[in-house]
């Protein structure tokens, strides 16, 4: 890794024109990681393109530098860098979509493939952002105060508000500098963990009537019908997996949003330190142990079914002891 640090200096170093990549239906890691090493490489004086195969979403509008994102990939670049994605796929594009092969990756999932010519992944870490401070100084890269914003954005958002079992000292550590920097913390908080649409809130009333427990796994699922009938643009959860897992007796949590094209995007969330990333990388995603996703073709009826076999599976294994 201490190779790869090297070698991402010197790319950085040498290229005028980067562009810089994050994943489909961006959350708040993606962004910030995006925003923040787009902001930086510009205060260095290089040419910088932050790209999102979704655009950004409303949500993360306030962050410094959002309205630079585009979802149009630059014809040309000498440097193609990518944040808090585990393969290049996860970025929403094709690999042939891009001028360039990936030269650096930047990120904290334990599922990450290496795809990279330099990979920086520091699974421990609990966000991508939380990866670029700690090598902000080795790559050359400066941080000011809008930097740090969206630094600090990247962390407050994967860990759901410093509540997450990936928390660690250093993490705190991490944002009492951000925030000793300027960066506002509660005014973050506020706007991306705690405001929500009134759309958002009947989405969640949708999900959350059909809500099932059985042996402790809840889920539910959110359909096109869903989002057309209280009129939600996003094609996320609106955040409700996060929701689902402060219900009591819940050992995993799984939601099932319908996509277009016959597909459906599952999350899953687990406790006890139950295992989701093999589950989600079996079904061709991935993500972290407490919390990971994939997206699967199929009927959401269909796919509800093989997801919650292998998922009271799991459960089964595990409760045979062999977590
Ligand atoms: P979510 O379920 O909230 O979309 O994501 C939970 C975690 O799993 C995040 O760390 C996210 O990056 C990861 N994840 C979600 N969907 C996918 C996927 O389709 N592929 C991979 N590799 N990771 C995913
Ligand atoms: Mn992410």
């Amino acid at each position: 890794m201490k190779d790869d640090v090297a070698r991402a200096r010197a790319l950085i170093a040498a290229a005028d024109n980067v562009i810089v990549i994050a994943h489909e239906r961006p959350d708040g890691d993606a962004i910030g990681s995006l925003l923040a090493l787009n902001l930086s490489l510009q205060r260095m004086g290089k040419g910088s393109v932050p790209v999102l195969a979704d655009g950004l979403p409303r949500t993360f509008a306030f962050l410094p530098g959002a309205q630079q994102v585009t979802t149009r990939i630059p014809d040309t670049a000498d440097l193609l860098v990518v944040v808090d994605c585990s393969d290049l796929e996860r970025t929403g594009f094709k690999a042939g979509a891009f001028p360039r092969k990936a030269d650096i990756n930047i990120d904290h999932h334990p599922t990450n493939t290496s795809f990279a010519q330099a990979n920086l992944v520091y699974p421990r870490a609990a966000s991508s952002t939380q990866v670029l401070y700690d090598l902000a100084p080795r790559l050359g890269l400066p941080i000011d105060l809008d930097v740090a914003t969206n630094l600090l954005a990247g962390l407050i958002t994967d860990t759901i508000g410093f509540r997450t079992s990936s928390v660690t000292p250093a993490a705190l550590r991490t944002a009492a500098d951000l925030l000793e920097q300027g960066a506002p913390l509660a005014d973050i908080y506020e706007r991306s963990l705690n405001v929500r649409s009134f759309v958002a809130a009947r989405y969640w009333g949708r999900g959350l009537s059909r809500l099932r427990m059985d042996g402790g796994v809840l889920w539910t699922s959110l359909t096109l019908a869903d989002r057309r009938a209280v009129g939600y643009s996003g094609s996320d959860d609106a955040d409700l997996v996060n929701l689902m897992t402060t219900v009591e007796g819940a050992r995993v949590v799984v939601i099932f949003v319908e996509q277009p094209g016959g597909k459906v995007k599952v999350s899953w969330r687990a406790r006890e330190g139950l295992d989701v990333s093999r589950l989600a990388s079996r079904f061709g995603g991935g993500g972290h142990v407490p919390a990971a996703g994939a997206t699967l073709e199929g009927a959401l009826e269909e796919v509800q079914a093989r997801v919650l076999a292998a998922t009271q599976a799991l459960l089964e294994t595990t409760k045979a002891g062999e977590r």
